[in-house]
């Protein structure tokens, strides 16, 4: 069964971003462990590894 999945996701510096509807528009993202993965909060242990900020959009 294909499931279909959204992200919500507000990182407006991502050129994936549609910020004004909070959304990805990837199909699919990489999320992994970031460098600093030890304290149990999220701003420490997962990042989206699919951003690219917008200068790269050239
Ligand atoms: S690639 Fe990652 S950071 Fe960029 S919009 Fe998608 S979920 Fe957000």
């Amino acid at each position: 069964m294909d499931k279909c999945q959204k992200v919500q996701c507000s990182v407006g510096s991502c050129m994936f971003n549609e910020f004004s509807e909070n959304l990805c528009n990837l199909d699919c993202i990489q999320v992994s462990a970031s460098a600093k993965s030890d304290s149990g909060a999220p701003y420490d242990e997962t990042l989206c590894s699919s951003y690219k900020p917008h200068e790269q959009k050239k």
